[in-house]
């Protein structure tokens, strides 16, 4: 088989691709290889040499999503992911994976293999602790964020990345899935829980004012380049192990507002919080620790940001007394806002988490959702009155 030209692999395909390409491959006779992704759109293959038992991670873009091939996109995508998490390497090291090659023709990127380490939505669901979590997801944060910023970089430079990170294809599955359809139903595509159907229809599609702010949003989001987002960073985005933090799947990166990230890290929480709360969870050692991690990120996350600012900026104007606090508000409003919209569109919208679906108890779904929906209009509509983690910490205790 020869790589020089485009097509999706199978798994004896990325053998071979393996040995041809990846260092250290080569000359090893025992090779297995398992398609192992279970997300929406592309393939990941994990690939073990079971002589010496290292392993490589071979993630490759098809020309539909995996789950339809009804559903055209581009592969432009595996580009964005594979130049992106080089550059978050360098931000934030040690918090995303290692890439050992990008392949353009054949679309796939070769990572670390990070096995290991266990999807945060799926430990969360155990009710594992991670103390690290809050710490490394708001250094995380910090360092992809701001320092991809126009206050720190020089601004032809940052003109350039936000060139080489035009991404419309991903964003208009976000302006729609996100911004849109969760509050309009307009593509017929959301799925309501049914015993919630009529009090979802009641409670958001029929709140103007909820509309309006969110159609706000939405505009921020098409035109606020402010920061390199990670642009999909759900609690099935992360990776985590005792004492690491590895986040992953950035293929949704482009210049958007810093909440976007921050906003779903917190929203992605509370389903944690939701689906412990929901299933009549008892460990309590949990529940303080998911608590805390929830405020935890916001405020370190906001601690982090003004020592970075103060150390990093270069722009005159931005460093005028008062600046970095009034960009630091429009941030947390962002956040609250964003985490508000991702609450709702995994209740509302096509694309559920696990957290909230396998409430497998009827009354207990409709209060998870009803608490989450209500917490989200809480973060949209008064957003600008969040300033710290307990702030959202507060509002989700008052709806419960
Ligand atoms: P998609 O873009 O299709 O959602 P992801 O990058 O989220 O793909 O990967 C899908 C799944 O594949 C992850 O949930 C994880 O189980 C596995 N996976 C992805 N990257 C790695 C990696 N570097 N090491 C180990 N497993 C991985
Ligand atoms: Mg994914
Ligand atoms: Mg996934
Ligand atoms: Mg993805």
């Amino acid at each position: 088989t020869s790589f020089d030209s485009y097509f999706l692999m199978n798994p004896d395909d990325v053998k071979m691709y393996v040995r041809e390409k990846i260092a250290g491959f080569e000359n090893t006779g025992k090779l297995s290889c398992k398609e192992i992704g279970d997300g929406n759109l592309n393939y990941v293959f994990r690939v073990v040499d079971e002589e010496t038992g290292s392993s490589i991670i071979v993630k490759q873009a098809g020309e539909t999503a995996r789950i339809s091939d009804d559903f055209k996109l581009s592969t432009n995508r595996i580009r964005i992911e594979s130049n992106i998490l080089k550059l978050q390497g360098e931000l934030a090291r040690g918090l995303v994976p290692k890439v050992s090659l990008y392949d353009e023709r054949m679309n796939c990127c070769v990572m670390e293999d990070l096995s290991d380490h266990t999807i945060l939505r799926t430990a969360l669901l155990e009710q594992r602790v991670f103390p690290n979590l809050a710490e490394d997801l708001s250094t995380f944060m910090v360092n992809t964020l701001l320092l991809t910023t126009d206050v720190v970089l020089e601004h032809k430079k940052k003109k350039e990345l936000v060139k080489d990170y035009i991404n419309p294809e991903l964003c208009e599955i976000s302006e729609d899935l996100v911004y849109t359809e969760p509050f309009n139903n307009c593509n017929n595509r959301n799925e309501l829980f049914p015993a919630n159907k009529e009090w979802i229809e009641k409670t958001i599609y029929g709140d103007d004012r909820l509309r309006l702010e969110a159609a706000k949003l939405k505009f921020a989001f098409i035109t606020n380049a402010q920061a390199l987002v990670h642009g999909d960073l759900h609690t099935g985005s992360i990776f985590v192990k005792e004492d690491s933090t590895k986040v992953i799947d950035p293929e949704f990166a482009f210049y958007g507002p810093i909440g976007y990230d921050v906003g779903n890290v917190v929203a992605n929480l509370i389903f944690a919080w939701a689906n412990f709360t929901f299933t009549g969870g008892s460990n309590l050692d949990y529940r303080n620790w998911l608590e805390s991690t929830i405020a935890k990120t916001v405020d370190l996350f906001t601690e982090k940001f003004l020592a970075s600012w103060q150390e990093n900026v270069t722009d005159i104007m931005a460093k005028e007394k008062g600046f970095a606090q009034w960009y630091l508000d429009g941030v947390l409003a962002d956040t609250a806002g964003i985490a508000g919209l991702e609450l709702t569109r995994r209740i509302v919208g096509l694309a559920k988490v696990k957290d909230i679906t396998s409430i497998s108890d009827e009354k207990s779904r409709v209060q998870a959702e009803r608490v989450c929906l209500e917490t989200a209009k809480a973060f949209i509509l008064e957003r600008k009155s969040y300033k710290n983690g307990q702030d959202f910490l507060d509002t989700l205790k008052k709806v419960y």
